[in-house]
């Protein structure tokens, strides 16, 4: 047992003032001793991993979001789109229909891009 006791100074609701920990200490920091829990290298790492979860999940909710908002912006062009080429598909002519198609592919094909240009390069800065 070492005879340093830990330096933190811990507050709670019966000592507004402080109290110094009650922990014998383990390590020597900057001249001021700490308990394995008060110290400051722990207490630091510990901090990064939280830290780090919370980016982790911030990082996931935040690609979700994208996700959704991307969702909405596209809706309306795509329910478009997709009544167009049903449109298409029953009103004219399946030569002509052909030749729509190729149209029809075209502007998909473009929304399509458009979506996938939102998604990855708004999500890309939060990749791991
Ligand atoms: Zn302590």
């Amino acid at each position: 047992m070492s005879e340093h006791r830990c330096s933190e100074l811990m507050f709670n609701r019966n000592s507004y003032r402080g109290q110094t920990c009650t922990r014998s200490a383990t390590v020597e920091r900057e001249g001021k001793w700490y308990c394995k829990q008060h110290d400051p290298v722990n207490v630091e790492e510990r901090r990064a991993k939280r830290d780090e979860k919370w980016d982790a999940e911030y990082k996931a909710r935040n690609s979700q979001f994208i996700k959704q908002n991307t969702a909405l912006k596209y809706h309306e062009k795509l329910v478009d789109a997709l009544r167009n080429l049903l449109h298409a598909y029953t009103k004219i002519s399946s030569e002509k229909f052909h030749e729509s198609l190729s149209d029809l592919m075209c502007d998909a094909g473009e929304v399509l891009r458009e979506i996938d240009k939102q998604t990855e390069k708004r999500g890309s800065s939060n990749d791991t």
